[in-house]
């Protein structure tokens, strides 16, 4: 392999023996094969791979982290970086080409059928800071050059080209939404880009978005936005940045930073470059020759077409005719559109398509997978419904305190992620520093998200999403956040006292703390009729909108934010016959126990109190 020379070796200039003695700061020397990856050139020149990728993209070479360039591009590279460079002898350049090639062909191997694919972006930063517009502008300056003047249309995510690479963007910024679909089980983003805006610096919920991305274990890509405004001020930002943990390149770090204005469309091009060299270097790979597998990210009905979805496909390519199960509900894709509203035959990994066929309405983050037929797709269904009656939870299965010793035991968990919300900054640091003593060798404890202020729906979605807990200090739960926790069997503890709290954790990781009741989710339907049964009672028309209902089940009646009656079921029918359950996608009529007061639009929750295991 290429190496740089050492002094035993007979110097061949006095150039050379300059660069080689170690009293000198002359340029040192390298040998450089005929051909050599770019992660072997970053090796040889012990600089990170990006640094490479960059600059050979200044020169004109899109390359990847594994691409072999030659070397004219390599010594390029090395000369720029400061070495002086020489070819290797021919024995060492057969011997690495061997090397290059055996490693190829071992990569080829490895990979299958994979092929690079585009990465896929979310947008997130402080309210205001110009996600929406920047959003319109990368839109705007970059409308694939073959689909120039088409129309564009909003379905979820669009996708640019820049260099004659593909970029799929995710049209729904903020972090809530990307940690709600992660609740869900869809990590469908690759890279977050994260604006701040040149004038407001980072704030509450550029630290929030942070949290997000870094729980996820997605790449940030720093847009610093707003630079054409006089009061712009881009170093107190990016000290800022470092102090958030995000020391950009400039300052020595590894965070990409690009200074873009969403208004004035600066620097768009610099942030889709930038993308690429970050998402080369998480090889995004997808094999598009496979039925394809894919995610919901919007869907709803529209009135003369029907229900709508979009999907995102993670592999294999969706075909027009293709039978598909989503969620738990299938059909055919009858026809398929692209961002800019163009009918498409089929759509590869990571492209948006919006399509029509599906007999139900899917919720976001379903997953799509194509089966062969309607025999399979209702196979597949009745498995998906198994499983959702084994975890009726909407959300993934959380770690509450109650269970924790349990998980530990089992070897389920080696972190136990806590979110931590404060009434002030100042009880921040000494609870997490008590909270980060208590890990064992078994369990470390790990602060994914801290902020001052009540628990949010956002909070709970990363507990979700992170299998976490959520624990507030002095501060109370938002009704949403606690309606979310109760459906998703998320864990929020309140605490006064710090002492209770630390030894509440303590005792849950030795598994000393009493078991509490938790309250299971199974089921939610819509009312849309009401009928008489019987002289006073009246029973619900109701159409099953998630998980089942089945008689004999606790079941409260909620109208808006109100709950109206907490009781059971005591009737449950399908036409004229009574059943044990209904699952959803269907309607059925429900009557519940002393209660005759239904209201079109009341939705019925069905739910089971199980002690937390
Ligand atoms: P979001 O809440 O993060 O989606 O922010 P918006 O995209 O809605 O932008 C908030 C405000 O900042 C709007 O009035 C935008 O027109 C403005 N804005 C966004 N980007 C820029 C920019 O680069 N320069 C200037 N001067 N204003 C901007």
């Amino acid at each position: 392999m290429a190496k740089a020379s050492k002094p035993s070796e007979a110097p061949e200039s006095a150039a050379e023996e300059a660069s080689n003695s170690s009293s000198s700061p002359k340029t040192p020397s390298i040998e450089i094969p005929q051909s050599l990856s770019v992660r072997q050139l970053a090796a040889l020149l012990q600089v990170s791979a990006v640094d490479i990728i960059k600059q050979l993209m200044r020169t004109g070479i899109m390359a990847n982290i594994n691409q072999v360039i030659d070397y004219k591009a390599a010594a390029a590279v090395a000369t720029a970086t400061g070495y002086e460079v020489r070819p290797q002898t021919v024995r060492e350049l057969a011997s690495a080409i061997g090397e290059v090639k055996r490693r190829q062909q071992l990569q080829d191997k490895q990979l299958g059928g994979l092929r690079p694919r585009p990465p896929i972006i979310t947008i997130m930063g402080h309210v205001d800071h110009g996600k929406t517009r920047l959003l319109d502008a990368i839109r705007q300056t970059n409308v694939m050059a073959t689909e120039a003047g088409g129309i564009t249309q909003h379905i979820g995510a669009y996708q640019v080209e820049v260099n004659g690479q593909k970029v799929t963007f995710l049209d729904t910024p903020g972090h809530e939404a990307f940690t709600a679909m992660r609740a869900r089980g869809a990590q469908v983003t690759d890279i977050t880009v994260l604006v701040v805006a040149a004038d407001d610096g980072v704030m509450p919920q550029t630290l929030e978005a942070r949290d997000h991305a870094q729980a996820a274990g997605v790449p940030i890509v720093v847009a610093i936005n707003k630079i054409d405004k006089p009061n712009a001020n881009l170093e107190l930002v990016k000290q800022q940045l470092a102090d958030a943990g995000l020391l950009i390149e400039e300052w020595g770090g590894d965070t990409v930073c690009v200074l873009v204005s969403a208004k004035e469309k600066t620097g768009i091009t610099e942030l889709l470059e930038n993308i690429l060299v970050v998402a080369e270097l998480e090889e995004l790979k997808a094999n598009p020759s496979q039925p394809a597998v894919g995610v919901v990210i919007e869907a709803g009905m529209n009135k003369t077409k029907g229900p709508l979805a979009t999907v995102l496909v993670h592999t294999g390519t969706l075909r027009l005719g293709d039978t598909v199960v989503v969620g738990t509900t299938w059909g055919r894709v009858r026809a398929m559109f692209n961002d800019m509203g163009k009918r498409v035959r089929k759509a590869e990994p990571a492209t948006p398509v919006e399509l029509l066929g599906l007999n139900v309405v899917p919720q976001v983050g379903d997953t799509l997978t194509v089966v062969a037929g309607e025999r399979q797709a209702r196979a597949l269904i009745q498995e998906r419904l198994q499983e959702a009656e084994q975890q009726p939870s909407l959300l993934l299965k959380s770690v509450r305190l109650d269970n924790l010793f349990d998980q530990i035991s089992a070897g389920k968990i080696k972190e136990l992620n806590v979110i931590l919300k404060t009434d002030v900054q100042g009880t921040i640091e000494p609870i997490r520093s008590s909270l980060e003593q208590l890990a064992t060798e078994e369990v470390q404890v790990r602060i994914i998200h801290s902020g001052t202020g009540n628990v949010t729906e956002s909070d709970v979605m990363l507990a979700a999403a992170s299998k976490g807990l959520i624990i507030g200090f002095g501060v109370g739960s938002e009704a949403g956040a606690r309606r979310l926790a109760s459906t998703g069997g998320v864990d929020i503890r309140h605490y006064d006292v710090i002492y209770n709290l630390v030894d509440d954790v303590g005792k849950a990781l030795k598994g000393l703390l009493e078991p509490s009741y938790v309250e299971v989710i199974v089921g939610r339907a819509e009312v849309r009729a009401i009928f008489s049964s019987g002289k006073k009672t009246k029973v619900a028309g109701a159409y099953v909108i998630e998980g089942k209902v089945s008689r004999g089940i606790s079941a409260r009646v909620r109208r808006q934010e109100e709950v109206v009656s907490e009781s059971v079921v005591n009737s449950l029918r399908r036409f004229k016959d009574d059943v044990k359950e209904v699952v959803s996608g269907y309607e059925c009529g429900v009557g519940i126990e002393d209660f005759n007061e239904f209201e079109v639009g009341d939705i019925l929750e069905f739910f089971r109190r199980e002690k937390a295991s």
